[in-house]
């Protein structure tokens, strides 16, 4: 039997092409594939700018340096999302405090966040991360009202959601990542997400300030435009050579070849995104009548996970796993990890979060996963119930 993951890369011929047409050229990094990349993923998600990365956690990095997190900042986000979403701001020497999700769509829940914010002065907090976890669209128009009473920055971590939207107010649907409502958004080209460079990451925003911030971190904090330039003008006129390092910045760069990468999946992502959304709905009527519980959508659902909640959670993983089926457990959350217990954090502090994570089970999600493979899943979820149950 063929092992079935929970999550997988898919490479094509044509992506096979672009990756050697550019290692044959004259530019391994730092050449024409990067922008090219950068423009036609901001189109995707309809941003006016993207930064590529060397992978999500330095777009992370990236976004809480240019927001200005530092030792005095204080940071809300989810305890359940890759410890990424957090460790960003302890990078830059902040404070993480965890607010809990939504039982219902396991997403940060923002009546929390509120309560969280009331329960302090103003000014306590700085800045808020949401995640749109599973592939499901935070409501950001929402959380931009909340943020703008309280003076706070957004930044949208949607690594799971590219080609994700929600639903605003007006009845518009609201990409993830278009930077209407969060000052940043970031993804991940990890090859279990939707658009694999291996490793990889893009930054999106509305804002021409953060963009040229992470142009410059992006690359040591080093300016070869004249514009930029600092120092006098005799400095700067010493020759053709001359640049100027103004920050303290990172080589968070994307190569050519993962750029061109990127360039050749993003253009099936749609077409990948409608394949989960197939499957999604496979598995939805699948389990109707089961003891599964099913994940809710609603609406915009980008399925870069489909997360059942099952009572005997270890039970059903071992039997699916002793089939060659690996699941995955999508998070333990971030506030228990000994890591941030060190830092004060506790069993208890977000009471959803630790129970949806007894029970959740991310089952095979990808856009190459066949009928006949998820079919094989299902029959082994569902034999394992019946098993159980008589
Ligand atoms: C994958 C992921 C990241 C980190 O991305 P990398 O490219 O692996 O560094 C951050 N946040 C979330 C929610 C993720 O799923």
């Amino acid at each position: 039997m063929n092992p079935i993951p929970y999550g997988r890369q898919t490479i094509t011929e044509s992506d096979l092409e672009a990756v050697v047409s550019v290692l044959k050229s004259d530019y391994l990094t730092q050449g024409p594939e990067i922008p090219a990349f950068e423009n036609k993923f901001a189109e995707y998600v309809g941003a006016k700018y993207a930064v590529a990365v060397s992978n999500g956690t330095a777009a992370l990095h990236l976004c809480a340096m240019a927001l200005g997190v530092n030792s005095v900042s204080r940071v809300i986000t989810t305890p359940i999302t890759f410890a990424a979403s957090a460790n960003c701001i302890k990078y830059c020497g902040g404070e993480v405090w965890f607010a809990d999700i939504d039982p219902e769509t396991y997403l940060l829940d923002i009546n929390k966040v509120r309560s969280l914010l009331e329960a302090h002065p103003k000014g306590f907090f700085q800045g808020i991360i949401p995640v749109d976890f599973a592939g499901q669209a935070a409501d950001l128009e929402a959380f931009r009202k909340l943020a703008d009473e309280y003076g706070l920055w957004i930044i949208e971590d949607a690594c799971h959601a590219p080609g994700g939207y929600f639903t605003d107010s007006q009845g518009n649907h609201q990409n993830c990542g278009n930077g209407n409502f969060a000052e940043l958004s970031i993804f991940s080209f990890h090859p279990v997400k939707h658009i694999a460079t291996g490793e990889g990451g893009m930054i999106t925003t509305n804002s021409k300030q953060l963009y040229d911030k992470l142009i410059l971190y992006r690359t040591h904090g080093i300016t070869k435009d004249p514009s930029m330039f600092l120092n006098s003008p005799d400095e700067v006129a010493q020759g053709g050579w001359y640049y100027e390092m103004q920050e303290l910045g990172y080589n968070y760069r994307l190569t050519e070849f993962q750029a061109a990468l990127g360039s050749s999946q993003l253009g099936r992502a749609e077409a990948n995104l409608e394949r989960r959304r197939v499957l999604a709905a496979r598995y939805d009527k699948a389990f109707e009548n089961s003891p599964v519980i099913k994940p809710v959508n609603t609406g915009g659902h980008a399925w870069h996970l489909y997360v059942i909640q099952v009572d005997d959670r270890k039970g059903l993983y071992d039997y699916l796993r002793e089939q060659h089926i690996y699941a995955q457990v999508h998070y333990i959350p971030v506030h228990l990890l000994p890591y941030y217990k060190g830092l004060g954090h506790s069993k208890g502090e977000a009471p959803a979060a630790e129970a949806y994570y007894e029970r959740c089970l991310s089952i095979p999600m990808y856009h190459a996963l066949t009928d006949e493979d998820q079919d094989r899943v299902i029959n082994t979820i569902l034999r394992y119930f019946n098993l159980a149950v008589f």
